[in-house]
């Protein structure tokens, strides 16, 4: 692993750190020739997935896409770039664990809102109104009732690692 600062090709680990999925690795790195600090980024190869939208195209799973929605529909939260990016981690790990390659953009869009739910209730709305096309009103007290029936409990769950970092 080369040096941004100085090209040098040693450097000591200072931290090392798994998203939840245990897909990828973060660390965090000093150089043993002129003391930069820089990360690094590890992350498995993956099989390709195909997303199926709702007009019945095609298109291969773009984790930075996600991503970008995410990020519009957390923006002025609260919630943390790590945060979004640990729920990105979560919902890739899950695709690359099913038997299937094929996946709805329905499924994600509901798998991104069962998470983004405990993160903040501002960005769960924001997010279930792009991706189901709120047409009115009704639209959005359904979504609030499935909001609260989620923040209840009752709808899935979510990983012990992205509500610590809320409560953090
Ligand atoms: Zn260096």
């Amino acid at each position: 692993m080369q040096c941004p600062a100085c090209r040098h090709t040693d450097s000591r680990v200072l931290e090392s750190r798994s998203s939840e999925s245990g897909r990828s690795v973060r660390r965090r790195r000093e150089c043993l020739s002129c003391g930069h600090r820089f990360t690094t980024y590890e992350r498995v190869e993956f099989v390709p997935i195909s997303v199926i939208k709702r007009n019945g195209d095609r298109e291969s799973f773009d984790r930075s896409k996600l991503l970008r929605g995410i990020v519009r529909a957390c923006e002025k939260t609260g919630v943390s770039a790590q945060q979004m990016d640990l729920l990105v981690d979560e919902i890739e790990g899950t695709l690359q664990q099913r038997s299937s390659r094929d996946v709805q953009s329905s499924e994600i869009g509901e798998m991104v809102l069962q998470q983004i739910g405990k993160l903040s209730e501002v960005a769960y709305i924001r997010f279930a109104s792009v991706y189901r096309q709120f047409r009115g009103v009704r639209d959005f007290v359904e979504t609030l009732d499935r909001l609260q029936d989620l923040n209840r409990g009752e709808v899935g769950d979510i990983p012990a690692a992205v509500t610590s970092l809320t409560s953090a």
